[in-house]
């Protein structure tokens, strides 16, 4: 039988949600915002599913069986209004367009419920916007309005001000990967490197899982990691225009070269340690923390010491950078600067 999604993690919001759903208290608009991958998709089913149940659970839930949870797991419930962008396709006002008319529907035709999602919701044209604010704001009482995104704050602050918050909670590092080797059978080692790479989101978690270009995109970026500290800046400038132009997957890039340097951090520092310890540090003695680029031992650029607050700042850097590329239209100049910044590193 088809099911409803489970949302991983999340513990905080769920228990605020049930309380809500049990006690009759649901907002009439909601507004859950959290970065690509954290989940936001699988609670907006979740909580059509438990808004549109004919016999809720105890816990406000809802109860996973009955023909409108069911109709919501497969996606073909009638008062459901999915709402959702192709990938880099703006919402316009056509496609809101139909709220505004009777004959096409808020009008409940199973229950006394009719569920709104918007997703992306920061994908709406300002005119598509003003054009759903006139039914948030004045709604019919059997609507209720999810809109989720990944950026409130693209968002008209009349949308915002209509909906209440609320912010997904990066879900923890083992949570993930526990996850991943019960429910998507992978290796215990590499579901904790997956999952550290997810940084909360068991979205991308599953992306590195399904993808097939996952292990080009990782030899790509070690092929970068293994030029640097030669004092190449030409080079690493191509490499910069190339991700940007390249687009799709730069966030996922920018993680691994994140990774890819904390990994060059910790082989340098072990097998100093390992030197000075006179240990061997042959094949068989691996350091402490699993590497996600093996190849990079012994440290490619041996002779020259890295300095590793410098090249983890730029690890910070990095991921931060990934993070905000929904936000900003282009990355190549922060792109060109982190790069040009980590090769320092190797200076200093
Ligand atoms: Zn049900």
């Amino acid at each position: 039988m088809l099911e409803v999604p489970q949302v991983l993690g999340q513990e905080r919001v769920r228990r605020l949600l049930g309380l809500a759903l049990r006690h009759g208290r649901f907002p009439q608009a909601l507004l859950i915002a959290g970065p690509a991958g954290i989940g936001k998709r699988a609670l907006g089913r979740q909580l059509a599913a438990a808004l549109l149940c004919s016999h809720p659970a105890e816990d406000g839930w809802g109860c996973g069986r009955c023909r409108s949870c069911r109709a919501v797991a497969s996606g073909a419930h009638p008062d459901l209004h999915w709402l959702e962008a192709d990938p880099n396709t703006k919402l316009t006002l056509e496609a809101v367009r139909p709220w505004h008319t009777q004959a096409s529907g808020l009008t409940p035709a199973w229950g006394e419920r009719v569920v709104g999602v918007v997703v992306p919701a920061e994908e709406l044209t300002e005119a598509a916007q003003n054009s759903l604010l006139k039914v948030i704001e004045e709604p019919p009482p059997t609507v209720t309005w999810l809109l989720l995104t990944a950026n409130p704050a693209a968002l008209l602050a009349t949308i915002r001000s209509r909906c209440q918050l609320v912010q997904l909670d990066p879900v923890p590092a083992r949570t993930i990967a526990d996850w991943l080797v019960s429910a998507q059978q992978q290796e215990p080692s590499r579901a904790q490197e997956i999952a550290r790479l997810a940084a909360g989101r068991p979205g991308v978690a599953l992306e590195w899982v399904q993808d097939s270009r996952a292990e080009s995109l990782r030899q790509e970026v070690s092929q970068v990691l293994m030029q640097m500290g030669r004092g190449r800046a030409a080079e690493l400038l191509e490499v910069a225009r190339a991700w940007s132009e390249a687009g799709d997957h730069l966030a996922r890039r920018l993680e691994l070269l994140a990774l890819g340097w904390r990994d060059l951090v910790v082989v340098q520092a072990w097998e100093q340690g390992a030197a000075q310890h006179g240990q061997d540090q042959g094949k068989n003695c691996q350091p402490p923390v699993p590497l996600y680029f093996p190849e990079l031992r012994p440290a490619p650029q041996a002779t020259t010491l890295v300095s590793a607050g410098r090249l983890l700042a730029c690890a910070s850097r990095a991921l931060a950078l990934a993070r905000q590329l929904s936000i900003w239209g282009s990355a190549r100049l922060q792109l060109e600067a982190l790069l040009v910044e980590a090769e320092t590193a190797w200076k200093g």
